[in-house]
């Protein structure tokens, strides 16, 4: 895909890795709207990026269709969606209480939470978009899934490696029934990466992950928006996961 052609929808644009992706197809000439759960942030980050911003929870189907439709009268039919809203809510599966010894179980609230953002999420922003480019009969469309390297299955994670292996999953069956309406499908799988996400890590916690790094150190949002951008462009590219992580095997 040409990227001056680009009409561009992100989930989760008002901070971290999302933004960064808003800002880069604005400054590469195409054009964007973005969405996040945070009506003030929304309001801020458009006002911030130039770029029209609306409110909703990816995890609401009402709000996401509200969402493709008031993005598509602002820009026209979208022809890119970069699914990168998620959520982490880590801790372990069992563990034993310190006083009392029982064990202690993840929450259903937990697994609920993390599977609802990370999943139904794309599945919802998706069904949308690729309803849109079906009906407009669009030539070509890509759909950008962001997974993660957890999703070989991380301790502490059962809920988001579940979310972001599921989310695989969906980039090769989506790759391979929408391969006939022009749409391809690619994953971006993220190590460690410098956003408010691992910001929120121990400073401590961060260290020793970055010193079991190979290149020792996190990765910036401009370079996953680099494997971002070589999905949108590279017209063979479908169905297969980019990892962008410094060498980090979990
Ligand atoms: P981030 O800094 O936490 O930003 C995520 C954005 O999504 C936030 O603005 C957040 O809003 C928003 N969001 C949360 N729940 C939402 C919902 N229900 N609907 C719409 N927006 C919602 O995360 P990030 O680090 O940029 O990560 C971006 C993506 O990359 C995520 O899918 C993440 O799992 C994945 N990833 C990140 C890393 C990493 O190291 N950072 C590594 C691998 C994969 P609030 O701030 O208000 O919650």
């Amino acid at each position: 895909m040409e990227f001056s052609g680009v009409r561009a929808l992100v989930t989760g644009g008002a901070r971290g890795m999302g933004r960064c992706f808003v800002e880069q197809v604005r400054a590469g000439g195409g054009q964007v709207a973005f969405c996040d759960v945070d009506a003030a942030a929304v309001a801020a980050a458009s006002e911030e990026l130039g770029a029209p911003g609306f409110a909703c929870d990816v995890s609401n189907e009402g709000a996401v269709q509200r969402f493709y439709d008031d993005a598509a009268a602002a820009m026209g039919v979208p022809n890119v969606l970069i699914n990168n809203a998620g959520i982490t809510r880590d801790g372990l599966f069992l563990k034993a209480h310190p006083e009392t010894g029982e064990p202690v179980m993840m929450g259903l609230d937990r697994w609920q939470q993390v599977l609802d953002v990370n999943l139904t999420g794309p599945f919802l922003c998706t069904r949308a978009f690729a309803a849109g480019a079906f009906r407009a009969k669009q030539a070509e469309s890509v759909v950008v899934n962001l997974s993660s390297i957890s999703r070989a299955g991380n301790a502490g994670q059962l809920n988001y490696s579940a979310a972001k292996a599921g989310l695989v999953a969906d980039t090769v069956v989506w790759a391979k029934e929408l391969a006939r309406y022009g749409v391809r499908v690619g994953a971006v799988a993220p190590g460690f990466i410098r956003t408010p996400m691992t910001e929120g890590m121990k400073p401590e916690a961060l260290a020793k992950v970055a010193s079991g790094i190979p290149l020792k150190r996190l990765g910036e949002p401009t370079e996953i928006w680099l494997a971002i951008r070589f999905i949108i462009e590279c017209g063979y590219f479908t169905g297969r996961v980019v990892e962008v992580d410094g060498g980090l095997v979990i």
